[in-house]
């Protein structure tokens, strides 16, 4: 049997999770198997947890532990990822050229979900006080369900919580000590489809139209008004933003439904509440249906213990703020929480995407760090 306490290498380790497609509309179990054989060969206490998303896909989520005692350190990362759909090779086929690891997820993030693991893969429970976890989540991407479901449900973490956490979304290895939200407010008008020829139908697309105005109105409104702003971020606005689709309707036929979905970016003790009234209101105005939910920004003291930790692990100046969410939604009631990861966030999202080798590398050393701070002696 290989050694569980023997060192694992970050970069082989990211290789073997980009090539199993998790893109967010497939099942995440696949690439939670390899997440929990490389958690079984170096001695971790393993958790699966798993339920049926909107579409009725299995996902699939793994929570690893290490040591005993509550108080210790957790390490949360998602294992889906965009669409590759844009790439012009095959986004599941990992390659490292010049220093970079090229493949969809290896930035976001599945570079620093093997960071986190590799750092942890060689402690020996004999020398921790207080546990360490490492959770990989499905479904960040499109509805943080994965999280939710480990912080509710998982049996292994809820028996002995830690004190202090780290989103390993990628920072540069800088600590974020708070990022913006998501909120979307969806807008519907039902009309009635009929063929233009008959003259008897109501088109949802007409019916919605003054409210889109207005909308387009607000946005000028939201982007000028300083006091819809916050400026412990860059850029300081909510990143208001509209879509809009009626199901791809003929010109021929009235649309029986549009949606016109609204969506920005709460950040902490903003006018968050006034943005989804004010854009309610006009939509009920119009007799339209309005549906609100907004996930909550994040936040804890720049000078909290895991932030100073942190600090101190990476080398960094001080820490900052980030303006794109994370699922520390999920965990930040109960959990001290900092956004650090290996890689930058400019990545993310790309065609093309990478990671450099040397910050994954360098993530190791960064976490292992931590976890001497908070879970030994
Ligand atoms: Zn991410």
């Amino acid at each position: 049997m290989a050694d569980p306490t023997a060192t694992a290498d970050p970069v082989a380790l990211a290789k073997e999770l980009v090539a199993v497609d998790s893109v967010s509309r497939v099942s995440s179990a696949p690439v939670c198997d390899v997440v929990e054989r490389f958690m079984e060969r170096h001695g971790f206490e393993i958790e699966r947890l798993t339920y049926r998303d909107d579409a009725g896909v299995r996902k699939d989520s793994v929570i690893g532990k290490k040591g005993r005692g509550a108080g210790g350190l957790a390490f949360y990362s998602h294992v889906d990822t965009v669409p590759g759909d844009g790439w012009s090779t095959d986004p599941h086929s990992p390659s490292v050229r010049d220093d970079r690891l090229i493949g969809l997820g290896s930035c976001d993030m599945k570079g620093p979900l093997a960071a986190t693991l590799c750092a942890t893969a060689a402690l020996r429970y004999d020398r921790l006080d207080r546990a360490v976890y490492v959770a990989a989540t499905a479904d960040e991407e499109i509805s943080g369900a994965g999280a939710r479901q480990i912080d509710r449900e998982s049996a292994l973490y809820n028996a002995e919580l830690p004190r202090c956490g780290v989103i390993a979304e990628p920072t540069r290895l800088v600590p974020v000590y708070a990022h913006k939200g998501g909120a979307r407010v969806i807008v519907t008008a039902h009309g009635r489809a009929a063929h233009t020829s008959t003259d008897r139908g109501v088109s949802a697309n007409l019916l919605i139209a003054p409210f889109l105005a207005e909308v387009a109105e607000l946005a000028g409104t939201f982007r000028t008004d300083e006091s819809f702003w916050n400026r412990d971020f860059d850029p300081p606005t909510i990143g208001f933003n509209m879509v809009f689709t009626d199901f791809g309707t003929r010109p021929n036929v009235s649309a029986p439904k549009a949606v016109c979905t609204v969506a920005f970016r709460p950040m902490p003790g903003d006018r968050t509440p006034d943005v989804i009234e004010m854009v309610s209101e006009r939509a009920r105005a119009h007799g339209l249906q309005v549906e609100a939910r907004a996930g909550t920004p994040f936040r804890v003291d720049a000078d909290a213990e895991v932030v100073r930790v942190a600090l101190a692990a990476s080398g960094a100046e001080r820490p900052r703020t980030v303006p794109y969410g994370t699922d520390a939604h999920a965990f930040k009631e109960r959990v001290q929480l900092v956004v650090m990861g290996p890689g930058d966030i400019a990545q993310a999202h790309t065609d093309g995407e990478w990671i450099e080798v040397a910050q994954l590398r360098r993530a190791v050393d960064v976490y292992r760090r931590m976890v001497q701070e908070v879970c030994q002696g």
